[in-house]
């Protein structure tokens, strides 16, 4: 059976890190919308110059614009067998627009894991990371910007998914190896 599973987790509490080390273990890819709008911005394509102006200020690119996105990646065959969502959904309209999506695949969210790292500790981590890997969006504005886009608008999913009995919270305040660890149980307890 295929295993859809979403990575919750404000900006900064790790998904991407740790949604690399699953699929790898998993053999199912990482779908990272952040990292799709990179790429995207990199080939100063259409979609590209559309999430610019969003992503710049720390804003959500419009729901339309980055379900199409999923949309288009995830009717690629290597998701077939599954796939670790990061960074997507992020909205309750997202998530709704997800559900459909894995419908047409036969498919549904298996698990949902939620990576938990207080509020501080992500502050702290994204300064960190603006220093070392010079992304446009670390600065302290934008960070602001995006932690309260994550409260606003991503957050009521927790409930979402706890509802459904899909949340697993893991704190994400251990180190990289012990978080992995903690994934990889939750998923074999699946
Ligand atoms: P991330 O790398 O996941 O932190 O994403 C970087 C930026 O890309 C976000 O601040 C948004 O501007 C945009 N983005 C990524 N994923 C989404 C999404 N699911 N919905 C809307 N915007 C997104």
């Amino acid at each position: 059976m295929a295993t859809y599973m979403i990575l919750m987790g404000a900006p900064g509490a790790g998904k991407g890190t740790q949604a690399k080390l699953l699929q790898e273990k998993l053999g199912i890819p990482q779908i990272s919308t952040g990292d799709l709008f990179r790429e995207n911005l990199k080939n100063n394509t259409e979609l590209g110059q559309l999430a610019r102006s969003f992503m710049d200020k720390g804003e959500l690119v419009p729901d339309e614009v980055t379900v199409a996105m999923v949309k288009d990646r995830i009717s690629r065959p290597d998701c077939k067998t599954g796939a670790i969502f990061d960074g997507f959904p992020r909205t309750v309209a997202q998530a709704g627009a997800l559900d459909e999506l894995l419908d047409d695949l036969k498919g549904q969210i298996n698990i949902v894991p939620f990576i938990n790292v207080k509020n501080d500790a992500v502050v702290q981590r994204l300064l960190k990371r603006a220093e070392l890997e010079g992304r446009a969006d670390d600065n302290e504005e934008t960070i602001r910007t995006r932690l309260s886009v994550f409260r606003e608008q991503t957050a009521p999913l927790l409930d979402h998914y706890r509802a459904r009995n899909l949340l697993v919270e893991i704190d994400g305040e251990q180190s990289i190896e012990e978080v992995q660890a903690d994934l990889l149980a939750t998923i074999d307890n699946m």
